[in-house]
């Protein structure tokens, strides 16, 4: 049996932002718009991505907000 954690995995693109108003909850840096990509890939073979737009902390990358 193996386990799917090991064949699945997800990673996480900007691919460009701007600056935005606002800052992190988390760390106090600096906000921006983002353009996102996720493509998730299963046994290393990319099989599904998807582009959304998030408000991301410019600091630690934490996602603040995201627009579906
Ligand atoms: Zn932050």
């Amino acid at each position: 049996m193996v386990c799917f954690c090991f064949l699945v995995d997800q990673t996480r693109k900007v691919r460009k932002s701007k600056p935005a108003a606002g800052t992190c909850s988390r760390c106090g840096g600096g906000a921006s718009v983002a353009d996102m990509k996720t493509a998730t890939r299963f046994c290393h073979v990319p099989f599904y991505s998807k582009s959304w737009k998030a408000i991301i902390c410019t600091f630690c990358g934490a996602v603040l907000k995201s627009y579906a």
